[in-house]
């Protein structure tokens, strides 16, 4: 398995030590399933100040009373029709799953996490988790009921408003669809590829071959593997996980999402100490055996360039040029994060 590194090397005469000659360096890498780039690049520019998120929470709510609060909650968002729920939502714990008001397909729906509106990293607890997460996949598992088919059921997360939250309230968007999407629908290809060529799975020969080179692998929660990719997709950094000989989100049982929520607190705790207050979460499912993909998910933290003028951690180049940018080199990150999965 290759993983391929372009080392690159800028030279100038640098005003903060007198004009002297300086060298940075940079790196392009190639991910070694989809083949796509990304550039890693030491970039002074990220800040990490602390946020005020009893603020934030004061603001979101002063326009008006969050629909996803539990007094609303029942009484503002769409029901089911009978035949995917007669009871109109589906709930687990603090959990509710009803219609997504605007769909991303047929079946979109929307999982609110918690009662309470405002809910730090270190409040996502693994119970929390594994409802949300569990009270989704029983929607995904009525849909695949009622229509005998389902497709790829995709779960995906954007916790907090950096990283797209319209609601501070944690809510999933969840949807059932023939269409994976550019990202996924690469990973399926070239999984298939590699199984032809090989004979052998993609996914599972990622895991031993993390462990053995253990730069980026970050250990084992019980069945589920966790590591940090190769090629990141956010500025700060990935943490990925790996459901091994699951194909379906249909597969992922409460154990897999209990194990989820374990690695995920630990993820949580980096985020603390580093005063990362937001990530992106999706789900990357096969349809099936016959897409050679073992269901994994990856966390992707957001921040902003710079807190004070709110800029945004996406700008042009992964806008447009469509190439992740990352500021941290992987493996970096990974030393951190190890001893917080030991
Ligand atoms: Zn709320």
């Amino acid at each position: 398995m290759e993983f391929e590194r372009m080392p690159r090397t800028t030279r100038f005469l640098d005003p903060r030590q007198d004009y002297r000659e300086t060298t940075i360096e940079s790196e392009i890498r190639r991910d070694p399933l989809t083949k796509m780039t990304g550039r890693i690049a030491h970039f002074a520019g990220a800040q990490y100040p602390e946020l005020d998120l009893e603020e934030l929470s004061r603001l979101s709510l002063s326009r008006g009373p969050c629909p996803f609060c539990p007094d609303l909650v029942e009484k503002v968002t769409p029901k089911f029709l009978p035949e995917i729920e007669p009871q109109g939502r589906f709930h687990r714990g603090e959990a509710t799953v009803f219609p997504n008001l605007s769909p991303y397909d047929t079946h979109s729906a929307v999982t609110v996490m918690s009662a309470a509106h405002l809910v730090p990293v270190r409040d996502l607890s693994i119970e929390r988790l594994k409802n949300a997460f569990g009270v989704s996949l029983e929607y995904f598992r009525a849909i695949y009921r009622t229509d005998q088919h389902m497709g790829y059921g995709l779960i995906s997360w954007n916790y907090m408003p950096m990283a797209g939250a319209s609601l501070l309230h944690p809510h999933l968007q969840i949807y059932a669809t023939d269409h994976p999407g550019n990202f996924l629908g690469a990973e399926i290809k070239a999984a298939k590829a590699y199984r032809q060529e090989t004979g052998r799975l993609f996914w599972q020969d990622l895991v031993t071959e993390e462990i053995t080179r253990g730069e980026r692998y970050l250990g084992a929660v019980g069945n589920t593997e966790w590591l940090v990719p190769f090629v990141p997709q956010s500025f700060i950094g990935d943490v990925q996980v790996i459901f091994p000989h699951r194909f379906s989100i249909l597969d992922l049982t409460d154990g897999d999402l209990e194990q989820f929520g374990h690695g995920m607190t630990a993820v949580c705790r980096f985020m603390e100490k580093r005063h990362i207050y937001s990530f992106n979460v999706a789900f990357f499912p096969g349809h099936g055996p016959d897409d050679d993909t073992w269901v994994h998910a990856r966390v992707s933290f957001r921040g902003m360039f710079n807190p004070v003028l709110h800029s945004a951690d996406v700008s042009a180049i992964r806008q447009l040029y469509d190439e992740p940018f990352t500021t941290i080199y992987p493996e970096d990150i990974a030393r951190d994060l190890r001893p917080l999965f030991h």
